[in-house]
């Protein structure tokens, strides 16, 4: 059978499927981020699959603030981490920062004559 590269349909990563199955899903996590979501609450916050909990705060972060870049006028965000299969287990504290990526791009000039 061919190698195949996919998304994952129950954690949305692209990995390589094959027989046997070679992708296995991160660690899921319940992220509650800065003033944004009540830890007090386990159902607030976001999911994100990561392998530690420094990732999965990072994810959920840049997942959360993708749309709107907040997250570049503020220092950083303080996370409540737990891991998904316990949401009122043990926290464990992260400290988000986000920067912006300076990108450079060329474009074709047409001639002049
Ligand atoms: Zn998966």
């Amino acid at each position: 059978m061919p190698r195949e590269f996919l998304r994952c349909t129950t954690c949305n990563q692209w990995d390589w499927f094959s027989e046997p199955r070679a992708h296995r899903c991160k660690p899921a996590w319940r992220v509650w981020i800065g003033d944004h979501h009540d830890p007090d609450d386990p159902d607030d916050g976001i999911e994100a699959r990561a392998d530690d909990a420094e990732d999965a705060a990072a994810r959920a972060c840049e997942e959360w603030d993708a749309d709107e870049h907040y997250m570049l006028d503020y220092e950083s965000e303080l996370c409540v981490v737990r891991p998904e299969t316990d949401r009122s287990g043990r926290a464990t504290r992260v400290r988000v920062e986000a920067e912006a990526v300076v990108e450079y791009r060329g474009q074709v000039l047409e001639d002049e004559s």
